[in-house]
């Protein structure tokens, strides 16, 4: 590889870079050069400025996604990690935290050692979450400092909230002594039972009312208070009424984040009108009202919300199709965050450096304080990890080649604005559009070699 990107915009958050009309050279994986000209006689230029009119494509530091349901090991039909790891890419991601919700879910180091050697031949790095406690279910706690040692980076029993509060505060304070934030799936499964007296697995409940979320957010911030230390993060907020709770923790200083998902922001509205199955909409927890939609943007925009996570739930056909009672919850996120967010989400235009701040320093500043893992930035000389992307090119989803296993999308068939070209990650081409971006085969070859 060894080209000029003429014509773009640079977003770097960590460097405070906002800059248009910039040439990049990237040589061997690296980026080399960022200046207004470049011109290097026998490099080859692919030509990116933009039609009169026309915003420029966007060069920023991978995203980061803290979230994302990989299936791998017991749900191969829906997700591997390395076809999850393409999807990433292909949404520019180049980090991703795997769940630790598998079957059997990693809640032992050996769980976890086992899923590093996994991630090893994924296209962007794969990091991994270990469980809270033994199986999801509350009772046992895993061994926090063994996890933490074999490479898990965060704790979390994301997909079920059983933990009590002692157990909660204890693996607060050992995952701290770790250097490791631990993140809370916030539905009070309680609530949530004597709301749905029918019985039946808590994960398909179809009631799941705005005051669970709030009682389990209350509760959290609890168990942090009584461990004492620690750091709290809070998954998937869907509410007004739980970015209040945080804001005012954060007010009061508690060392507590937050992060919110493309389809809380976007409602997919106006796909949510008509999905077929109806069960594409299902999600834990539910997408909520307008109120609690525009509350979830202005805190995304004004930093209560720290990071954008895509929740990516791939699940097969089988777990879709049938009625809404029995379908799975979840949705796919990892290659249409990106254009939601811009399209549905609130943040397009001028929000577009504050969106990618969210999917890059933000979720870094969850991951980052104990665990040794590389800035988010755009740095000349080092390897280059970075997306190229359009924020105005329209597409539909489904159309052409998709990397995800499943399609429980609902909004395939919409059109969405802001297509990744390019997702480069330690220096190696992740993903390429050839129909988007023009970029010399000669190039890609040097790339993969
Ligand atoms: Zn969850």
């Amino acid at each position: 590889m060894n080209c000029i990107l003429r014509g773009v915009r640079v977003i770097d958050p960590a460097a405070g870079m906002d800059a248009v009309g910039q040439d990049v050279w990237l040589s061997e994986g690296r980026i080399i050069a960022v200046y207004p000209s470049i011109d290097e006689g026998t490099v080859t230029v692919v030509d990116l400025t933009p039609a009169p009119g026309h915003p420029p494509c966007i060069l920023a530091p991978g995203f980061i996604d803290l979230h994302a349901h990989l299936r791998e090991p017991g749900g191969e039909r829906a997700e591997t990690v390395l076809s999850g790891a393409r999807a990433a890419a292909a949404g520019g991601f180049t980090q991703v935290l795997a769940m630790a919700n598998t079957e059997p879910p990693i809640d032992t180091p050996i769980r976890v050692a086992e899923a590093r050697s996994r991630a090893a031949g994924a296209v962007v790095e794969v990091m991994t979450a270990a469980a809270v406690s033994r199986d999801l279910a509350g009772h046992v706690p895993v061994d926090v400092a063994g996890c933490a040692a074999a490479g898990a980076v965060a704790f979390t029993d994301d997909g079920r909230n059983a933990a009590p509060p002692e157990l909660l505060s204890d693996v607060l304070r050992r995952a701290h002594d770790a250097g490791r934030p631990v993140l809370v799936h916030p539905e009070d499964e309680r609530t949530i039972a004597e709301r749905n007296r029918s019985g039946g697995p808590w994960a398909l409940s179809l009631d799941r009312p705005a005051e669970a979320e709030a009682t389990a957010v209350r509760s959290a911030l609890e168990a942090l208070a009584q461990a004492g230390r620690g750091h709290l993060h809070l998954q998937h907020l869907s509410t007004a009424a739980s970015v209040d709770l945080v804001r005012r923790a954060r007010e009061d200083g508690v060392a507590v984040t937050a992060e919110v998902t493309p389809h809380h922001l976007a409602m997919w509205s106006p796909a949510a009108q008509a999905t077929d199955p109806p069960a594409l909409l299902k999600v834990n927890p539910p997408l909520r009202t307008e109120n609690d939609r525009i509350a979830l943007i202005q805190a995304l925009r004004d930093g209560v919300i720290d990071a954008v996570a895509t929740d990516h739930a791939p699940h097969h056909v089988d777990h879709k199709c049938g009625d809404l009672a029995s379908a799975a919850p979840g949705m796919t996120g990892l290659e249409t965050a990106l254009a939601t967010c811009i399209t549905l989400g609130g943040m397009s235009g001028d929000w577009i450096p504050v969106l990618l701040e969210r999917l890059t320093l933000g979720p870094h500043r969850v991951l980052a304080p104990g665990a040794d893992l590389r800035q988010p930035r755009l740095r000349v000389g080092e390897s280059a990890t970075c997306v190229l992307f359009d924020p105005a090119a329209p597409w539909t989803v489904g159309e052409g080649h998709t990397h995800s296993r499943s399609r429980n999308n609902p909004l395939w068939g919409s059109r969405l604005n802001g297509r990744v070209l390019l997702t480069i990650a330690d220096g190696v081409v992740a993903h390429h559009d050839p129909a988007l971006l023009p970029w010399p085969s000669t190039l890609m070859e040097a790339a993969s070699g």
